[in-house]
Order: C-alpha cells, then sequence, then structure tokens
C-alpha cells in the first residue's frame, strides 16, 4: 500500500464515521446510552486531523498510531475494542499490507478477549467475524463483496438479544435493533473497500 492510499482509507474512513455520527448515536439511544455517534467522531476527527503524519508511517507503526489514538480519544467500550482491533493488527501486518487476512483474525481475537465476547452477543465482533471468515476465505473480487457482507451481518443483529455490553442490560428489549457498534464496523469496512477500490 503506498503513503498515498493508506491517505486515502484514513480520509474517507474517518469521513464515513464523521457523516454517520448521527445515525450512530441514534441506533444507541435506543439500546445504550447514545454516545456511539459522538464517541466515534470525537476518534476519527482527531484521526482525521493527523492523517497527513498517520499516513506518513509504515502500514503497521500507522496502524498501531491510529488505534492508539482511538483508545485516547473515543472512550466508552467501543474506544478500547477498535484500538485493540487496530493496534493488534498493526503487530501482525506485513508492511506491504499482505498477510491482511492474517492480520485481521489476529486483531478479532484481541478484541475478543479485551471484550471477553463473541459473536452472537449482538456486538461489533458479530461484523467483524463474518469479515475475517471472508478475508481467511479469499474470495475473489473482495473489495466488492465485502461491502454487502459486512452490511447483511449488522442487519442480522437486528434481532438478536444482546449478552455483552450496555444493551445487555434491556434482555429482551435489546431485540428489533441494529446494534450500533455492528452497524459503525459494516460502515466502516464500505469505506475502507471504497478507498481502495476507486
Ligand atoms: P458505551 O457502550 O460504553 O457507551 P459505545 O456506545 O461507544 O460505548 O459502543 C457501544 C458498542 O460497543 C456496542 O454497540 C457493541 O457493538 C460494542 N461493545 C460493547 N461491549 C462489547 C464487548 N464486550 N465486546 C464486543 N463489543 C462490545
Ligand atoms: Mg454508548
Ligand atoms: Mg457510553
Amino acid at each position: 500500500m503506498t503513503p498515498e492510499q493508506l491517505h486515502r482509507v484514513i480520509v474517507t474512513v474517518a469521513d464515513a464515521v464523521i457523516d454517520h455520527a448521527d445515525e450512530l448515536t441514534a441506533l444507541d439511544q435506543a439500546i445504550g446510552d447514545g454516545d456511539h455517534g459522538l464517541n466515534m467522531k470525537r476518534g476519527f476527527d482527531a484521526v482525521r486531523a493527523d492523517a497527513a503524519l498517520l499516513a506518513a508511517k509504515p502500514l503497521p507503526e500507522a496502524l498501531g498510531a491510529i488505534g492508539l489514538q482511538l483508545v485516547m480519544k473515543i472512550g466508552g467500550a467501543s474506544g478500547p475494542l477498535y484500538g485493540t482491533l487496530l493496534m493488534a493488527m498493526g503487530k501482525a501486518i506485513s508492511p506491504d499490507g499482505a498477510n491482511i487476512a492474517a492480520a485481521f483474525a489476529g486483531g478479532v481475537a484481541a478484541v475478543k478477549a479485551r471484550g471477553k465476547s463473541q459473536p452472537g452477543q449482538k456486538t461489533m465482533l458479530d461484523v467483524l467475524v463474518p469479515i475475517e471468515a471472508a478475508l481467511s476465505a479469499g474470495a475473489p473480487d473482495l473489495p466488492h463483496r465485502l461491502p454487502a457482507i459486512a452490511q447483511a451481518a449488522a442487519e442480522a443483529t437486528v434481532p438478536m438479544e444482546a449478552t455483552r455490553g450496555r444493551a445487555s442490560f434491556l434482555g429482551a428489549r435489546s431485540i428489533g435493533h441494529m446494534d450500533p457498534g455492528a452497524c459503525s464496523s459494516a460502515l466502516i469496512t464500505a469505506a475502507v473497500c471504497r478507498a481502495l477500490g476507486d
């Protein structure tokens, strides 16, 4: 990945999160404390402001630095989890990004450990794990197919009952709403694919 490509990914992802902050907040108002959009916007405003600096770093260091920004700025449950995902990916990925599937799998394993969570609990993992599976299956034309895979996975959280995170306090009343973190994971996935595909 060239610094230009990395810059485009960072800016496209940050803009997507910032543009969808209200939608993420509305989802979190339904089954959480209504701050997911604001939390994510705070983190990605900081990342966007540093985009040029971040994109100039080798890929492993860039991912680690973005993860650290997210941990420091987002707060809530999602900050440490997204931060962990990126910092673990940064440790595993090669400078050319060729081992993205293995690096992403390492990141997802770190999220599971940090969150003490698994797919099926109505969290971001319900999107991250299907993405991990698609990456390791190495289907052709992945950048074009991943957004739909991620979106379908986010929609599949609607009928789930949350058993992790704040939404679990609602028990069965969490059923019928998309998980905010699943939604943000899907929109970040779509933005990464868009930036790499253009
Ligand atoms: P908070 O719940 O602290 O207000 P956010 O609203 O920013 O934090 O993020 C909530 C999202 O974090 C949830 O929608 C869910 O996807 C994710 N989440 C929360 N707890 C966990 C966990 N233990 N494992 C995985 N994801 C989690
Ligand atoms: Mg919240
Ligand atoms: Mg909160």
